[in-house]
């Protein structure tokens, strides 16, 4: 097994409370995925990080770093780029988790401090998650793959959108005509023929007395 090369020892830290370290460690982290996109588990992620310590832990204060690779949602192009996500988190002895006040939907929580330990991989995870692009596109006008014959939009024109072949089209295609002739609401008034209250029950049936018993 490798070494992780994301554990920090804090402990020359510990005499000097208030005392600033900078890392950067790098290496891969497996299970960056995501639906849409994701960090190649080859792919070199990097933390680079100030660490202070304070009363019963040390703050990681930085940035970790990875390329990200996904399909565009529109066209499904491979798409490509690089995160650059801020941090700033405890570790503690005693990790602890709560509710944030503000929206009690949102947990956060202090990593554990193991000995005089900080592994920086639950912090890079984290951050690497949230960020990762869960619906990117190629570019901001992609107009996407024609729905009907799959056509790149963005290489090659096609015809389908203007050909009422399709039952689909050809159904919309009257329903605007419809509309422009003014005759798509003429049909509102066939339920009013009143057949639907004939047959009234209850006239013909003998009266029964409610509770024979
Ligand atoms: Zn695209
Ligand atoms: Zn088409």
């Amino acid at each position: 097994m490798k070494p992780n090369p994301f554990l920090v020892n804090v402990a020359a830290l510990r005499p000097t409370p208030g005392g600033r370290h900078h890392v950067m460690r790098s290496g891969t982290i497996d299970g960056l995925v995501i639906t849409g996109s994701s960090v190649p588990s080859s792919a070199e992620v990097v933390v680079e990080a100030d660490i202070e310590v304070v009363d019963g832990g040390v703050v990681v204060t930085g940035t970790v770093s990875a390329p990200w690779v996904g399909e565009c949602r529109r066209c499904l192009r491979l798409v490509s780029g690089r995160l650059e996500t801020p941090v700033r988190e405890i570790y503690e002895r005693v990790p602890r988790v709560w509710v944030d006040n503000q929206d009690d939907t949102d947990e956060t929580e202090t990593y554990p401090l193991i000995g005089d330990t900080v592994d920086l991989v639950p912090l890079a995870r984290d951050a690497l998650l949230l960020d990762l692009p869960m619906a990117p596109l190629c570019r901001d006008d992609c107009v996407g793959l024609c729905p009907r014959c799959g056509a790149d939009r963005q290489e090659q024109e096609c015809d389908c959108i203007d050909q009422p072949g399709h039952p689909v089209w050809a159904a919309l295609h009257e329903l605007y005509e419809a509309i422009e002739d003014g005759t798509a609401i003429e049909d509102g008034t066939a339920i009013e023929d009143g057949t639907a209250v004939e047959g009234d029950a209850g006239t013909d049936g003998e009266e029964q007395p409610r509770n024979p018993a």
